[in-house]
């Protein structure tokens, strides 16, 4: 229903449990959805290009948005400031809907601005395997590491927040769970209604079936 607003899917876990490799995932699955490129103060990693993973700003020009009122939210992680530029929700396309890679106080501040908004919460299948994740990602100095993991306690702790849990232990499975709760999200009736309400416009429109003209030949066998 390209009518539809797009859905808005937060996803938040603990650093390292899988969020990032997730969300790829299921925008290869699902190429409709945008994914929200958040402003950051923190230095990009390895990997990262300025516009993709995020907007690299330093902590003035943060602090300058925040004063504009250019964010939707924002939050302090890890030490870092992150935030969600309003403008992300204007750029481009209008797609089947955004992902929202933020933590728990980002996903509270959406949640209360949009109540329509599903907040996915990623598990690791237990601590010992989140470390190895956060230490395999190897985009970080051991002292971030022992930082992330952490805070990654004070994370889980917020886990009640959410409309879903999904434990990544096989990447397969847990892309295959995350992309059916967006579909199965998107059928939610609410956002169907004013389809349904079309059609029944539509209907009424018409004035009901017209009866076959006499003749014609049934298309079912009559006894
Ligand atoms: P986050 O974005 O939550 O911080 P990442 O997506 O960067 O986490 O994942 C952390 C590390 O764990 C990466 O090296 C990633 O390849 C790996 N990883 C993610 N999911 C799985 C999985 N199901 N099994 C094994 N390794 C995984
Ligand atoms: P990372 O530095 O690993 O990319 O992200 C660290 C944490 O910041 C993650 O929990 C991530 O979800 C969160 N984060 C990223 N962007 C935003 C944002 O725009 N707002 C908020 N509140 N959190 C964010």
């Amino acid at each position: 229903m390209s009518s539809e607003s797009p859905l808005p899917l937060i996803v938040s876990s603990p650093s390292g449990a899988g969020k990032t490799t997730l969300t790829a995932r299921l925008l290869k699955e699902i190429p409709e959805l945008r994914f929200s490129v958040s402003h950051t103060t923190r230095k990009p990693r390895q990997n990262e290009q300025n516009g993709r993973e995020y907007h690299f700003v330093d902590r003035q020009q943060f602090l300058r948005l925040i004063e504009q009122g250019a964010f939707l939210e924002w939050a302090e992680v890890h030490g870092n400031l992150y935030g969600t530029g309003k403008a992300e929700l204007e750029r481009g396309e209008r797609p089947r809907g955004i992902i929202f890679d933020i933590d728990h106080q980002g996903a509270r501040q959406i949640k209360s601005a949009a109540p329509d908004a599903v907040a996915v919460f990623i598990l690791p299948p237990s601590m010992a395997i989140l470390e190895q994740r956060l230490r395999g990602r190897a985009s970080e100095d051991e002292d971030t590491v022992q930082k992330r993991f952490g805070v990654a306690l004070r994370e889980i702790e917020h886990y009640g927040l959410f409309d879903y849990v999904l434990v990544n232990e096989e990447l397969e499975e847990a892309t295959k769970q995350l992309v059916s709760i967006f579909r199965a999200e998107e059928c939610r009736r609410h956002r169907a209604a004013r389809h349904a309400e079309r059609l029944l416009a539509e209907g009424r429109g018409f004035g009901g079936l017209k009866p076959p003209s006499s003749g014609a030949s049934s298309p079912l066998p009559l006894k």
